[in-house]
């Protein structure tokens, strides 16, 4: 196995060692195919995983953000996904704590709005049911003067009362680089910005697929015994490589708004809802933010090119300030947007709200299997089940196991804290203040100490953007130890500069991209190149904030 870390080092060096005939060959590395990675390395698979993108960059690193078992799930029937998605809940903050983190929601109850009182108490004890009461807490009603309380901005007219509930928030872009390390960890390749373009056939059986290096250029073939289509909304795409088949997806498309949480106001998640059609859309906490979302349409489009229109903003910022009267959020307050699309299955009759969010494995063609659908909450399941089909069609030819370990601790609660402190002690040895040993903490977890590492040099301490907690060793970090090749992968996802920065880190880009050339030796032109792809995406964000 090779010795460079997970960074350009070990891609160049596994481009140039393609004649090896790999047991799995992966197409695209979201949460699902980094699941399906670090499933199938752990068995002792040969794994070699291509994306397109960044990893994560498609659809799992623009979700809710939530680790859930759904509670609007529950009105559709879809008891199986609730069920599924608790337990998942369950076993995502016992094994990364600082990861997925609890947090209260809070649903106010107005005369005639809703399902009311007892329909949402029914379901919120069916919610604690299917979850074998494993939740941090059940669920509790509350008086009109607790919600007040606890939401004092929100509208008090018509207001009755109210219920918590708790659900998990998390950094799905970094739950899914936590795959994505773990699978390299345990020998498995990944290349990203690598796009895949059609499949190796021999005799009818898929047995490999053709790909370009959309970095450097040039076309490679990658030889594997099975092939797994895990490419989320691109799903159809690729399958229709095999041969012309019907189409399994419905998509809908998503956006959410990111606000100051000043303007709103809002201090826990709060379940809101659309004036204009009653759906349930969440506000959400994420440090000095707000999170709105999110929209559910039916999107025909290319999934490359979706995109936040402003009628879709225009209805998310109608429903805060329904709820949140006096915030009077406007266009101008949303500091970014972001849009994606659920890669939902097919079914006749039901609006896309009421479309159920479980996934299913199909058999393409001898060799080739597709994962399609699913949530976030479920990679784990889902790509388990996918790693038992591809053992089992390598029929032997792959070692069953050991299972390695996953490299981090199981942490208690308990245990978290302590390492919180110990962040923080370290932090401030390391002349860190504490809001920086926080969110080092909760995006890294164990692997904080190498940041703060990092950050004994001068020049790395310092704060990317004021305001936000990034640090400069975090840059450096992305690229030696992250698989971050290009100037956005640290920007926008690495880091959420992009997000929440409101010059959306155009001020430093020109810096970043001078500590990033001299790490991996990009040329002028390559610089160039990073910057100006880098402006404009900022410049279509800022497109898209002014309506145009
Ligand atoms: C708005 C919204 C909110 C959501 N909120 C939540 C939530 O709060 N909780 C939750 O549990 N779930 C949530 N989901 C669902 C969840 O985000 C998705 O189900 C999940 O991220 C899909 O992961 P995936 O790996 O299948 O797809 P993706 O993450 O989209 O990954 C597919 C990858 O394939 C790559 N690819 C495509 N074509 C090729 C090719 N030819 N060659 C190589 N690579 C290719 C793409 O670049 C992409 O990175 C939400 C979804 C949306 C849209």
């Amino acid at each position: 196995m090779t010795e460079a870390g997970f960074n350009w080092r070990r891609r160049e060096e596994t481009l140039q060692a393609l004649d090896e005939v790999y047991d799995v060959v992966i197409v695209g590395g979201g949460i699902n195919g980094c699941g399906v990675a670090l499933e199938a390395a752990r068995r002792g698979i040969s794994v070699l995983l291509l994306e397109k993108g960044d990893i994560g960059s498609g659809t799992s690193s623009r979700s809710s953000r939530l680790i859930h078992g759904g509670l609007r799930y529950l009105k559709q029937g879809h008891l199986k996904v609730v069920w599924e998605g608790s337990r998942e809940r369950h076993w995502l903050r016992a094994h990364y704590p600082y990861l997925v983190r609890p947090i209260p929601f809070i649903i106010p109850f107005y005369e005639g709005e809703g399902e009311g009182p007892v329909m949402t108490f029914l379901g919120l004890w069916l919610y604690d049911l299917l979850s074998g009461f494993t939740n941090v807490r059940r669920h509790q009603r509350l008086s009109r003067d607790k919600v007040l309380s606890l939401e004092p901005m929100i509208r008090e007219r018509g207001l009755q009362g109210g219920a918590t509930y708790y659900d998990c928030l998390t950094d799905d872009f970094r739950l899914v680089l936590l795959n994505a390390s773990l699978a390299a960890d345990a020998g498995a390749q990944l290349l990203t910005y690598c796009r895949v373009e059609a499949p190796l056939l021999e005799g009818g059986r898929v047995v490999g697929v053709r790909f370009v290096d959309l970095m450097e250029g040039g076309t490679y073939r990658a030889r594997g015994r099975v092939v797994v289509n895990t490419t989320g909304p691109w799903s159809d795409q690729v399958r229709s490589m095999v041969s012309p088949r019907e189409r399994m997806l419905r998509p809908t498309k998503g956006i959410h708004l990111v606000i100051p949480r000043e303007k709103v106001g809002n201090r826990n998640a709060v379940v809101v809802r659309s004036p204009r059609d009653e759906r349930v859309l969440f506000v959400l906490p994420w440090d000095g933010y707000t999170i709105v979302g999110t929209t559910d349409t039916d999107y025909a489009g290319d999934p490359d090119d979706v995109r936040t229109e402003r009628e879709d903003a225009d209805y998310l910022i109608e429903a805060v300030n329904s709820t949140f009267p006096e915030a009077e959020v406007r266009m101008s307050d949303v500091v970014s947007a972001y849009a994606a699309l659920r890669p939902l299955i097919r079914e006749g009759g039901r609006t896309e709200s009421e479309i159920s969010r479980d996934y299913r494995i199909l058999e393409e063609a001898p060799g080739m299997f597709s994962l399609l659908g699913g949530k976030l909450t479920t990679y784990r399941p889902s790509t388990r089940k996918l790693a038992d089909i591809v053992l089992r069609t390598l029929d032997g030819r792959a070692r069953s196991g050991p299972r390695r370990s996953h490299g981090f601790r199981e942490l208690c609660e308990e245990h978290l804290v302590r390492l919180r402190n110990e962040a923080v002690r370290q932090a401030r040895e390391s002349g860190l203040d504490d809001e920086v040993a926080y969110h080092l903490l909760r995006s890294y977890g164990p692997s904080y100490t190498g940041v703060v590492e990092l950050a004994r040099d001068r020049s790395l301490k310092s704060r990317i953007v004021p305001g936000a907690p990034y640090i400069m060793a975090e840059v450096v970090n992305s690229v030696e130890n992250e698989m971050a090749l290009r100037l956005e992968d640290v920007l926008v996802r690495r880091t959420k500069v992009f997000y929440e920065d409101p010059s959306h880190g155009m001020d430093v880009a020109d810096a970043i991209a001078d500590v990033m050339a001299e790490l991996i030796g990009w040329s002028e032109e390559r610089r160039g190149r990073e910057l100006s792809d880098y402006r404009s995406m900022v410049r279509s964000m800022e497109a898209v904030m002014e309506g145009s």
